[in-house]
């Protein structure tokens, strides 16, 4: 180990999906220690939860870089390591005499006992080590109903959340942090091959990952989206939600800045029930993260285990017709091909397209949670399992298994005019509205004027509504007779 003065022993700084500068409170105390500090992100060869998909990966390349941009405009570095965590600490402590370990915490049960785990072995060898907050606006544990157990119904919970936090006073980024006498090795990024490869579905990708690109979006939306927000978020044709979901799921924003900026907003302009509706979605996420905390394998096992005797079709085919944006439904299409392009889907959609997997293909919840989860530059371990489960009726505070949204309908009432589908579907970029939700229902006629042959250069539905629809319920009854 390196010989240094106690008070020039350097503190480890773990990164892990906490990768800003601002409101890190990790950073903040080992900047306030005035120790050196040593950056590290690890990525991890064997991580005690699920790894990012390709879309993460992506993000996650982009946005590292972001931060050793910002970490050396301060006489900083990012220190990349791979391997197994532990040994990589324990190497990183050997090469630059660490006196300390500190990060910011997951909330993923299985992240946050094994780094419960490793803070215990480092403490005990005299190395001090522990997770701090700020990755959600209050620990799950913390919101409690009236005879102590978690809430298993949102409004409620949010009711009580609300109340429960507290004044936030928060910090920007460091101006300078302080380097160590020598850096211990780095790897370097570029050959990690996070960026994908064979196909590069990249392209399309309009994102700017990293702390500058998430306050861009969040100043866009508090100037351009705040206020028309509640209507405009269920408009999949509009720009009408903040985007800021991959900024917070990599970390680089904290809800607590969000908080803070639309109180803020609030105070200045109004916009109480605008502000509300936003910071009720943040709510959602908290409330996410409470049922992650009661079902840690919540991409795997129901909540809920009223529907575990559901027979799941298994069907290739229509599996790849729904991945691909080939269905014959145009909302549902629309949907996938904007998650396949962008990695990313609005909201509304997001509910039509699980919906239609599930219910109107009959095939278990799990198959689409995992394509969204290597898809989405916003997979969350809480956030996508728990609406994955919300959709298939096994969630807390779940939409029950027989409501079943009719495609057509849902795209007449969310897309009236058809923009959105013309945008990602552009076989039908010269539908009419009247009909470009169902183009089966019109006469070849009306589709050649359109330039369209169905079956030719759109598919034809691959199951018919009602036909699915009779199935679905079919398969809910069984369930229920047998159990
Ligand atoms: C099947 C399905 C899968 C989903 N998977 C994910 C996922 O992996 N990651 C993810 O962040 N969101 C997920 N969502 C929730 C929601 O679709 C996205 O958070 C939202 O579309 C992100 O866009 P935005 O940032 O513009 O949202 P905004 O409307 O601007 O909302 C602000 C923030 O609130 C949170 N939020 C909004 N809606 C929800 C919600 N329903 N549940 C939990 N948090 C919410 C997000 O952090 C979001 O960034 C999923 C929804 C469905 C129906």
């Amino acid at each position: 180990m390196a010989t240094v003065p106690d008070a020039d022993r350097p503190i480890l700084l773990w990164f892990r999906r906490d990768l800003r500068l601002a409101d890190n409170l990790a950073l903040q105390a080992a900047v306030a220690s005035k120790r050196p500090v040593v950056p590290v992100f690890i990525l991890e060869d064997d991580p005690p939860v699920r790894g990012p998909g390709g879309a993460g990966l992506w993000w996650l390349d982009k946005s590292l870089r972001a931060l050793t941009a910002e970490l050396e405009t301060r006489g900083s570095r990012l220190v990349l390591r791979r391997g197994e965590a532990r040994p990589v600490l324990d190497a990183l402590i050997e090469q630059t005499g660490a006196a300390s370990v500190l990060w910011n915490r997951g909330y993923e049960p299985g992240l946050d006992a094994r780094d419960q785990a490793l803070a215990e072995t480092l403490q005990a060898r005299g190395v001090e080590a522990c997770g701090c907050e700020g990755k959600l606006l209050l620990d799950p544990g913390a919101v409690r109903t009236k005879t102590g157990g978690p809430y298993g119904v949102f409004t409620p919970f949010w009711r009580t959340a609300s109340e429960l936090i507290p004044p936030l006073d928060l910090q920007g980024p460091p101006k300078a942090v302080r380097a160590p006498e020598a850096w211990p090795q780095s790897e370097a990024s570029a050959d990690w091959k996070l960026h994908p490869t064979n196909p590069d579905w990249s392209e399309g990708f309009d994102w700017t990952p990293g702390e500058a690109g998430a306050k861009a979006s969040l100043r866009a939306f508090l100037d351009h989206k705040l206020e028309t927000y509640p209507h405009d978020r269920d408009r999949p044709a509009l720009d009408g939600s903040s985007r800021l979901s991959p900024h917070l799921t990599w970390g680089e924003i904290t809800p607590r800045q969000l908080y803070c900026a639309v109180q803020a907003r609030l105070a200045a302009h109004g916009l109480e029930s605008q502000a509300q509706k936003f910071l009720s979605e943040l709510g959602w996420r908290e409330f996410d993260y409470g049922l992650l905390a009661q079902q840690p394998a919540l991409h795997r096992e129901p909540f809920k285990r009223t529907l575990s005797g559901l027979t799941w079709r298994t069907s290739a085919s229509d599996l790849e017709a729904w991945r691909g944006g080939r269905t014959g439904y145009p909302i549902v299409d629309a949907g996938m091909r904007q998650l396949w392009t962008l990695g990313w889907m609005h909201n509304r959609v997001r509910l039509i397209t699980s919906s239609f997997l599930v219910k109107h293909l009959l095939i278990d919840w799990r198959e689409g949670e995992a394509w969204f989860w290597d898809c989405l530059v916003d997979a969350d371990p809480a956030n996508n399992p728990a609406n994955w489960q919300w959709i298939a009726g096994t969630g807390a505070d779940a939409q029950p298994f027989f409501r079943i949204f009719n495609p057509v309908t849902q795209g007449e009432k969310f897309d009236p005019s058809g923009d959105y589908v013309r945008q990602w579907v552009p076989e039908l970029a010269k539908a009419d509205r009247r009909w470009i939700h169902a183009p089966w229902s019109v006469s070849e006629a009306d589709l050649a004027k359109a330039g369209v042959a169905l079956g030719r250069d759109y598919p034809k539905p691959i199951v018919a509504h009602e036909v699915a629809r009779a199935r679905a319920l079919e398969a809910l009854r069984a369930t229920r007779q047998a159990a």
